[in-house]
């Protein structure tokens, strides 16, 4: 947590003393700031808006090995007493060897501290001022996990660590901190409200006076890819807190490290319309990248907050660029460790008795884990690979306490043609907490439906998993707040923010991921003939309102610079379109929504350069399966704002919407979304053997490729550039239910020309076109 400044990763600069003044005021002594000793107002109790006091402390001795080695048997003696019953043990005698035992002997910040901070402490459960870790780990600390403050950080040990203190006292007390730390406070709202709008105030006179920390970069040009970062990155997935990176920023505290500044710097630069940032996208912001790594070397050593927020940014923009897999799963799997080595993972309130943490502290570890829980199934849904952070590991709540950003008004940054967005609430944690709750829903999906031992699953057991996750979707669905439902989105004449609408395509993408394997399995793995054919038409249902919302999307911020998010749902709508387009005449709305589709990943793919994969392995699809669409994108409308092409060859049924806001538009596109009578068309006339047959021919060509273990010859789509590792990791690309062989065409009957990439939706990673560009 607090740290000694960002030394150990970041080069001091020459105007910062690396040590801190003998007398540093009380806050930042506290906060363990550089304090630069100004009277009668420190500069960092300026920026923090905190009264400055210096007081003279009693200059402590450093103990000598004999008198911590005295302390050390006298701690021994007194826990022995301890379990022998003396309950009533008082703090004075046990705080003094406490401290001796678990920090150096030259802090005695945590006392000075706890009396004076005016950052203070969530929900103190007891009258704890000055407690001691002792008394912590009796009262609260439950049974299987530890957290032990070393000397300014906080570790996790869990139950079978040397360092965890088996049969101590604190065995039976596991339930009291639980039901603290699911708890919404009014006080700590209000406390974190002001601290963020008065730090959105200090950002304008910190930076007028020259106290950013810009590593170098032009100012003007550092604020400009810092504000972009405020406005795209942060809505969709609180990773960063604005109001601690930009307040620390200034006076080089815990929440800012040069390391995050030029993962920020890096993340934004691709959305920059500014030249000298990028000539092209793909190479935007290479000098920072370059510099994440110089400065990532030293940041490797020990785990900061600052450094897991860094890599959690480099993940999604690295993932983005589509040669870039690797680092973005080994930028991520760091980031994970780092989350369990601080205990992010377990929301203790204990530590508040100690003051360690402050709200602002819990705040922050809820958000970074919460960011990190996010990531970690997005890249294991793209990449096919097994989670990182299990959901039964952790325990911390889904409660963001500073809602400052959830009623600001947003206003697009760096989205074409976005001139006539009358702006709209920002919405963010809420959009946040519910890609939350939507994410554990999908770590279930990924461990029931698409595990490797999957394959062990009775198929009564799979249908009951089918009805249940279901179910969850269902309810999450249900339970939205008003302003983030799919069916009010553009009712008031407001499209809500982007973030807004990703949120929706992945709750399409999950009903999607979690049906489409009941079809592709078809009847052979299902108790009951009705739940390929139930399945697809929920998947089918999926499919089209994606569509819609990338319609909707398209035309109010442009797809071009959407995250790779609706590009992945793009995909996965398109999966399901041409299915049923291959059953229908030209011309039919499901040829409409793959025009939309493969118009999208046009658009999007010099944002997301992975999303040329996704193209490749619709059209394919579309060739084998005899569907017929015109790709007809205009190059020149993408750089005018949002496009027509995405109507292209719907038939009609929408107008070019030349006024973005057009009320009769919204208004129609809000009719189209009230689904009466959509199952029953797409359930109508469907083939359904010959959907689930589609699937299976697929599956069949993945199959014959593993088994042989070799490519078949002249059947081989990547000669000589494929990694002979892909042919493998295709494996666990399907969801991985057995597939008897029996009567299903072999795979060489097919036109096997274009049999070149799988039509999968988990482990969509596009290695196996690494070749081909
Ligand atoms: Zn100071
Ligand atoms: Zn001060």
């Amino acid at each position: 947590m607090a740290s000694n400044g960002t030394s150990d990763t970041d080069k001091p600069s020459p105007s910062r003393p690396r040590r801190r003044a003998p007398r540093a005021c009380q806050f930042c002594r506290l906060r363990k700031l550089k304090c630069d000793n100004v009277i009668p107002h420190c500069t960092n109790c300026g920026i923090y808006g905190k009264e400055c006091i210096y007081v003279e402390l009693p200059k402590k001795a450093r103990p000598s090995s004999a008198k911590i080695a005295r302390l050390e048997e006298e701690n021994q003696r007194l826990r022995a007493q301890w379990q022998l019953g003396l309950h009533e043990l008082q703090s004075q005698d046990a705080n003094e060897e406490s401290q001796a035992r678990s920090a150096p002997p030259s802090v005695n910040h945590s006392v000075v501290g706890a009396n004076n901070s005016s950052i203070s402490a969530v929900e103190i459960r007891e009258d704890s001022v000055g407690a001691n870790q002792q008394q912590q780990e009796t009262y609260s600390a439950p049974p299987s996990r530890q957290l032990v403050p070393p000397s300014d950080s906080v570790s996790y040990y869990g139950r079978t660590s040397a360092l965890f203190e088996d049969g101590g006292p604190h065995q039976d007390s596991r339930s009291t901190n639980i039901s603290n730390a699911g708890q919404v406070s009014e006080r700590t709202q209000l406390i974190l409200m002001g601290e963020a709008t008065r730090q959105r105030q200090m950002e304008t006179i910190n930076y007028s006076a020259g106290r950013l920390d810009f590593d170098g970069v032009d100012p003007e040009l550092g604020m400009h890819l810092l504000s972009l970062h405020w406005n795209r990155q942060h809505h969709s997935s609180l990773i960063t807190y604005r109001p601690a990176f930009m307040r620390d920023m200034a006076c080089d505290g815990p929440y800012f490290s040069k390391l995050l500044l030029n993962a920020i710097y890096f993340g934004a630069s691709k959305f920059s319309t500014r030249l000298e940032i990028r000539s092209n996208r793909r190479a935007a912001g290479q000098q920072f990248r370059q510099r994440v790594r110089e400065l990532l070397g030293g940041a490797l050593d020990r785990s900061k907050i600052t450094t897991i927020q860094a890599l959690l940014i480099m993940t999604s923009s690295l993932f983005a660029l589509g040669d870039e897999r690797s680092a973005a799963w080994l930028y991520a799997g760091t980031a994970f460790r780092m989350i369990i080595d601080l205990g992010l993972h377990i929301d203790d309130l204990s530590l508040s008795a100690s003051r360690k943490l402050s709200e602002e502290d819990y705040e922050i570890r809820r958000r970074v884990f919460w960011g990190a829980f996010v990531v970690d199934k997005i890249q294991s849904l793209y990449q096919g690979r097994p989670m990182s952070l299990q959901e039964a590991d952790t325990r911390v709540p889904m409660i963001f306490q500073d809602n400052f950003e959830e009623l600001e008004i947003w206003h697009p940054q760096a989205f074409p043609g976005t001139q006539n967005y009358p702006g709209s609430p920002t919405y963010s944690v809420s959009t946040f907490t519910e890609l939350c709750k939507l994410s554990v829903i999908m770590n279930d999906i990924l461990n029931k439906v698409y595990a490797e031992k999957t394959t062990k699953r009775a198929p009564e057991r799979l249908a009951e998993d089918l009805k249940s996750l279901h179910a969850d979707l269902e309810r999450w669905e249900t339970a939205l707040p008003h302003h983030l439902r799919f069916e009010n989105i553009g009712k008031s004449g407001i499209v809500p923010p982007p973030h807004v609408l990703s949120l929706q395509a992945m709750h399409k993408v999950l009903l999607i991921l979690l049906h489409r394997p009941f079809v592709s399995e078809g009847h052979l793995h299902s108790t009951s003939p009705s739940i390929p054919t139930n399945s697809f038409v929920i998947c089918a249902m999926a499919a089209t309102k994606i569509v819609q919302l990338l319609r909707i999307y398209d035309r109010t911020f442009s797809i071009q610079q959407a995250p790779y998010l609706m590009s992945y749902a793009t995909y996965v709508s398109a999966t399901i379109h041409v299915r049923i387009a291959s059953q229908r005449g030209p011309g039919s709305d499901a040829h409409a929504s793959l025009a939309t589709c493969l118009s999208v990943f046009a658009r999007n793919e010099e944002t997301n350069w992975a999303v040329q994969r996704a193209r490749i392995v619709i059209l394919n699809l579309m060739e084998r399966m005899n569907v017929l669409v015109s790709e007809a994108t205009d190059p020149d409308e993408s750089s005018q704002g949002p496009s027509d092409a995405t109507q292209t060859g719907h038939g009609g049924s929408f107008q070019p919407p030349h006024e973005q806001h057009d009320a009769k538009l919204l208004e129609r596109w809000h009719a189209e979304n009230t689904g009466v009578g959509q199952y029953n068309q797409i359930a109508g006339d469907l083939d359904m053997e010959a959907i689930i047959q589609s699937f299976i021919h697929e599956q069949q060509y993945t199959m014959s490729k593993i088994d042989a273990n070799v490519p078949h010859s002249g059947h081989q789509p990547f000669p000589s550039s494929a990694p002979t590792q892909s042919s493998a990791s295709t494996a666990i690309m399907q969801p991985s239910f057995e597939i008897p062989y029996s009567g299903i065409p072999a795979w060489n009957e097919m036109d096997s020309a274009n049999l070149t990439v799988q039509d999968m939706l988990f482990g969509f990673n596009g290695e196996a076109l690494d070749g081909l560009w």
